[in-house]
């Protein structure tokens, strides 16, 4: 069989475009693209030609099957998102497992993701974190997104649009998470990036009056020692009463 690789591309900066990476757009017969239109500027630039095919979430149930057949009879792809790194919060984990049960070997190229660069830059604790992507918008799935982003320990990190910034940060404050250190990672690799750092209730009161512009992450420590879910103190003390 041929080669799906999973390659990284620029979030901002197009220095941040891994030397590798272009040689494996340049090597395969076709690039599956998030957005072929997107993808074809950043070809242009680089000086690639390699025929480019939309792959997206409309299409990848109806489209996996022929490029897995197409694979297995030799061919090689590489998925390339808008930005970062595919499956982070992107299309492509129907199109790796599909490869995996073909017998198609599967290699990641990496680089950027706006994921790690925010922690990278946040100075929160990294020895542990949870990644969100994109929380549920509304209803009941937000508000249980939202328990159980209070109850880690460890820091949680998540994509947000800026013009819903202001509204996630103000329910993290409604459900007590207001002391909470956080930080905001703005435009990560571009010129105005910037990390803004504070509690949660001061980012949110900040934000209520500065809608941001650009792409955002946002870092969120973990809850406090002496702040124990329920669930953890549950555990600790039957740990406490076996140990008799
Ligand atoms: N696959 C990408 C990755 O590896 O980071 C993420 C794709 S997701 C659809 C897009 C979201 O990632 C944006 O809404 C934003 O939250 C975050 N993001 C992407 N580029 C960013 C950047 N340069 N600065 C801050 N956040 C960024």
């Amino acid at each position: 069989p041929g080669t799906l690789y999973i390659v990284s591309t620029p979030i901002g900066n197009l220095g941040d475009f891994a030397p590798r990476a272009a040689e494996v757009l340049r090597s395969v017969d076709a690039i599956l693209a998030e957005d072929t239109r997107h993808t074809r500027a950043l070809c242009e630039r680089f000086e690639i030609r390699t025929p480019l095919v939309a792959y997206h979430d409309h299409n990848e149930a109806q489209a996996t099957p022929g490029l897995v057949r197409r694979m297995t009879d030799g061919a090689s792809f590489a998925l390339v998102s808008d930005a970062g790194t595919p499956l982070v919060s992107d299309p492509g984990t129907r199109l790796v497992r599909a490869a995996i049960e073909a017998g198609v070997p599967v290699v990641p190229v990496p680089g950027p993701s706006a994921v790690l660069a925010a922690l990278a830059g946040a100075g929160l604790p990294t020895d542990r974190f949870t990644f969100f992507g994109f929380l549920p918008r509304k209803g009941g799935d937000r508000t249980r997104t939202l328990g159980e982003l209070l109850a880690l320990r460890h820091t949680a990190v998540l994509y947000e649009a800026p013009n819903r910034l202001a509204q996630t940060l103000a329910d993290l404050v409604a459900a007590g998470a207001g002391e909470r250190a956080t930080v905001v990672a703005r435009e990560l690799t571009k010129q105005y990036e910037e990390f803004r750092r504070g509690t949660v209730a001061e980012l949110a009161a900040y934000y209520h009056d500065h809608e941001p512009r650009g792409e955002i992450v946002l870092v969120l420590a973990g809850a406090p020692d002496d702040v124990l879910p329920e669930a953890a103190l549950e555990a600790r003390a039957a740990a406490l009463r076996a140990e008799g």
